[in-house]
């Protein structure tokens, strides 16, 4: 027999899609630069989706951060990495993070904490996220052991410097890094 309580759930949750098939499910908004996405990130998609139902991944359009990558280069390395994964979506926003999530459905802000060096920033960042918008929860996830050392900025230094990356970046980034370099 049913109990009352996952009958309730059912019942809420058919409510919900019925409403706006698109929003279906719980959504986490995944900010970063990914300049480039390395497979730090990618672990972080992977894992989220067994917590949400759809991860966005949201690049932060930042006019004062140097990138080696364009917006639209880091858009096209999310996209052809997730192609095979409908419930990975990527997007670009301006303006406050809390708002983009929020339009986008989201519940959660999705982050990935790779030490105590993450930990301060990130703490003051989903502290003032949760006095702008209350309803909107950040998760962190730890870094999957072995990806610690793993950041976009180690990566593009590295390889700047002529040397393998080919085990820290998913084989898309590698063309275009190795493109990159060639210039
Ligand atoms: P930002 O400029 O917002 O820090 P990044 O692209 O560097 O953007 O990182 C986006 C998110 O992914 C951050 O929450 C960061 O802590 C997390 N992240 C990056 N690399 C790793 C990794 N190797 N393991 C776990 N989380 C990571």
């Amino acid at each position: 027999m049913t109990s009352l309580p996952a009958l309730h759930r059912a019942r809420a949750g058919d409510a919900v899609r019925a409403e706006n098939p698109l929003r279906a499910g719980t959504v986490a908004f995944y900010p970063g630069s990914f300049d480039p996405l390395t497979i730090g990130h990618v672990n972080i998609v992977e894992r989220g989706l067994r917590v949400f139902d759809r991860v966005v991944m949201a690049l932060a359009h930042n006019v004062n951060k140097q990138a080696m990558f364009t917006l639209e280069e880091r858009r096209d390395h999310i996209r052809e990495v997730f192609a095979h994964d409908a419930r990975v979506s990527v997007t670009v926003f301006e303006g406050l993070l809390v708002e983009a999530a929020v339009a986008h459905g989201a519940t959660a802000v999705l982050r990935g904490l790779r030490g105590v060096a993450d930990f301060e920033y990130e703490f003051q960042m989903s502290t003032m996220n949760h006095l702008l918008a209350p309803e909107l929860e950040t998760v962190f996830m730890m870094t999957e052991k072995g990806h610690f050392f793993v950041s976009s900025q180690l990566v593009r230094e590295v390889a700047s410097l002529g040397g393998d990356v080919a085990l820290l970046v998913p084989a898309p980034v590698l063309a275009a890094l190795a493109a990159r370099l060639r210039k």
